[in-house]
């Protein structure tokens, strides 16, 4: 059987703003209202014979938006944000520090692409990634890279920004597409129900950005 939760009508909504980097139009710093709805498959049980209690999944939901409501939302795995300060300038000495400026300088009149730009970092700095505890997939930035800092810098091509941490969501995403939203919100409802005991077969997330358009995903 399956429950079904709309999410403008359960108020499961959030408001936040994200860049789409490199996207012709979504490529600029915007914002959406979002709203998530949620569908819950499982056979029936317990004293009630439920699914799993809609108060349950919406506290789940609504733990979730409540984290990303009024952020900055930022993808800190996308191949096109060259993040400063993480894993590239602070271990360096003070003279190899005023190379990687001029490297940074060359790199941003090249315009080049930030898998060159990973692939150069990964090598530099391949201890770090270790202390750090990183997935097996040293690629990939953890959120534990930005413990401790008070904003959050970084290049999208010749573009820089600078955010207060305290502004910003870092989440371990390559977007902050609708689909890579509906994913993380999947992921984390699924394994926060089956922690609380529920015995559910599977999870389904519409990311709306606002009426009309929205990425729908499956965890089962
Ligand atoms: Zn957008």
């Amino acid at each position: 059987m399956k429950i079904m939760i709309n999410g403008i009508n359960a108020g499961l909504r959030f408001s936040s703003a994200h860049i789409i980097p490199a996207h012709a139009s979504c490529g600029f710093i915007h914002g959406h209202s979002y709203f998530v709805d949620v569908e819950i498959e499982g056979n029936r049980s317990g004293d009630y014979d439920f699914v799993v209690d809609f108060k349950d999944v919406k506290n789940s939901v609504r733990s979730i938006c409540k984290k990303l409501d009024h952020r900055v939302l930022i993808p800190i795995n996308n191949k096109n944000m060259k993040f400063k300060g993480i894993n590239h300038f602070e271990e360096l000495d003070s003279d190899e520090k005023e190379e990687s400026k001029d490297y940074q300088d060359e790199d941003l009149d090249k315009s080049t692409d930030s898998e060159d730009y990973k692939d150069s970092d990964k090598s530099a700095d391949s201890d770090k990634s270790m202390d750090s505890n990183k997935s097996s997939n040293s690629d990939e930035l953890s959120v534990l890279d930005f413990c401790n800092k008070d904003y959050v810098e970084f290049i999208i091509k010749n573009k820089e920004y600078k955010f207060p941490m305290e502004d910003c969501v870092l989440l371990p995403l390559k977007h902050s597409s609708a689909e890579e939203l509906s994913q993380y919100f999947a992921n984390i409802i699924f394994e926060d129900l089956k922690e609380k005991g529920h015995e559910i077969d599977s999870v389904s997330v519409c990311v709306n950005e606002g009426i009309g358009q929205g990425a729908f995903c499956k965890k089962e």
